[in-house]
């Protein structure tokens, strides 16, 4: 039997084409049918090129307030200054121009899934679009900090742009013995191995760098590493011993911008030089109006992503919460978001043409984490659809399947990861937005 490896996953584009549903040819029966798809990230970007591939004439707008986004991913490279903005910046024309997707510039503000109408706020005024189906990919919001946060004083950069910038500059201003603290979210969050990829990071500048006695406190309200803890239990006490203190169980009770203080449940800090502050996730407000399960995020239909109030408005992406076999979330990536979309777009257009929801279906993703300048861990997670159990082994309704495909996580850290990651995180650029 042939494993699935990692140059296989490679090759595949980053899996893309592995894990994606393949439809039937469904253009004619959906001529004129109107999807909105609200976030043009990863999730709302590849729904809308897929639908447009694969629908015929559907007739798709994606409605996102900036004219281009910004990527998250590859953006703790940005921070140190190892890549530039413009390496993450995905624009939107050839999603236009070659796909057909129109683009309207604005935020969504209200649904009204009884009319089947979605309100957008641009510059020219409110506009009304009608849809068939909604997809909503609007990411992560913060919850409420406690204290006073002022992320223009204390940047949490886990939505990539000004913020990005913000911390890169705090972190270009630091000097020997100034301490960067950093704060990692109670899971469920967005990007697992992201704020522990971040504290590597900035170590490796500081060191590269020369600031000598400076270092990163992590203060995670998890009790343990949330993702490759091996990878990077190593690299916080081996690779960059001395430089990171990796503090568990630190629950956030106050944070003060105007200070760079913070108190936790395992230690306090005042007058950090920089003040990395990640708050508590939750879905995208626009996704969160559809009502939320206790930890905040939007429950849907693993097979269409659809939500049981209304099948026909669709949530993908880190907003969205699918029940898994583990008890584990499914995680929330860009390259989920990507297969989510895939898997939602299909469902859409066999729902438009009549035809039952293809219940074969598998998703995945990667995370390529930096660990250094030259070096990079790497992590997957598969799901295929099936039944799922309780804590007594009774099947308790369907969801996604864990499955292991032989090569997850990496065998440690190393400079071909390193190198894999471009090629990858280029595969999920261009398969998303181009
Ligand atoms: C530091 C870091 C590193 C990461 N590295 C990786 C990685 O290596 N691999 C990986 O797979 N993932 C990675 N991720 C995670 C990845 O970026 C997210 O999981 C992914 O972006 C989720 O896609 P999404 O479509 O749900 O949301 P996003 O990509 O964030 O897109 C949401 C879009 O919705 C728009 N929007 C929000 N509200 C509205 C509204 N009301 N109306 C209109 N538009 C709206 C926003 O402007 C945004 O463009 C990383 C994240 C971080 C922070």
């Amino acid at each position: 039997m042939h494993r699935f490896n990692r140059r296989d996953f490679l090759k595949s584009a980053g899996a893309i084409a592995a894990f994606a549903a393949i439809p039937k040819a469904v253009s004619a029966a959906v001529t004129g049918a109107r999807v909105v798809v609200v976030g043009g990230g990863f999730g709302g970007a590849t729904v809308a090129k897929y639908l447009r591939m694969w629908g015929g004439n559907v007739q798709v707008t994606l409605v996102d307030p900036n004219p281009n986004h910004i990527s998250c991913i590859l953006s703790n490279l940005v921070v140190t200054g190892a890549l530039s903005m413009s390496r993450i910046t995905l624009g939107y024309d050839t999603l236009r121009t070659t796909h057909g997707v129109s683009f309207l510039q604005g935020k969504a503000v209200g649904i009204d899934p009884a009319g089947n109408r979605l309100t957008v706020q641009t510059s020219s005024g409110n506009r009304v679009l009608d849809y068939d189906h909604l997809v909503l990919s609007p990411g992560v919001d913060f919850s409420p900090a406690p204290g006073n946060w002022n992320p223009n004083l204390t940047p949490h950069a886990w939505q990539a742009g000004a913020q990005t910038t913000l911390l890169k500059n705090q972190l270009a201003a630091m000097r020997s013995n100034d301490t960067f603290v950093m704060t990692v979210p109670k899971a469920p969050y967005r990007c697992p191995p992201g704020p522990y990829e971040r504290a590597c990071v900035v170590a490796d500048y500081l060191r590269v760098k020369g600031r000598t006695g400076a270092k990163v406190i992590v203060l995670d309200a998890n009790s343990d590493i949330q993702a490759e803890p091996e990878a990077f239990n190593h690299a916080f006490t081996v690779t960059h011993a001395g430089r990171i203190q990796y503090v568990r169980n630190a629950t956030v009770l106050s944070v003060d911008s105007a200070t760079r203080s913070i108190s936790t449940t395992a230690m306090n800090i005042t007058n950090a030089k920089v003040l990395n502050y990640i708050p508590n996730q939750r879905a995208g407000g626009i996704a969160a109006s559809l009502g939320v399960n206790p930890a905040g995020f939007v429950p849907v239909n693993a097979l269409s992503y659809g939500t049981a109030a209304f099948p026909n408005i669709h949530v993908i992406g880190d907003s969205c919460a699918v029940p898994a076999s583990d008890g584990k979330a499914v995680p929330k990536s860009g390259h989920m978001a990507n297969a989510q979309a895939k898997v939602c777009a299909d469902a859409i257009l066999r729902t438009l043409s009549g035809e039952a929801l293809d219940t074969n279906v598998a998703t995945g993703s990667a995370c390529y984490s930096p660990v250094t300048g030259r070096t990079a861990s790497w992590l997957s997670a598969n799901f295929i659809y099936g039944d799922i159990y309780d804590v007594n082994g009774a099947v308790k309704g369907k969801g996604m399947h864990r499955v292991d495909l032989g090569e997850a996580p990496s065998n440690g850290v190393n400079g071909d990861s390193y190198q894999d990651m471009f090629t990858w995180a280029d595969s999920i650029f261009a398969d998303s937005f181009k």
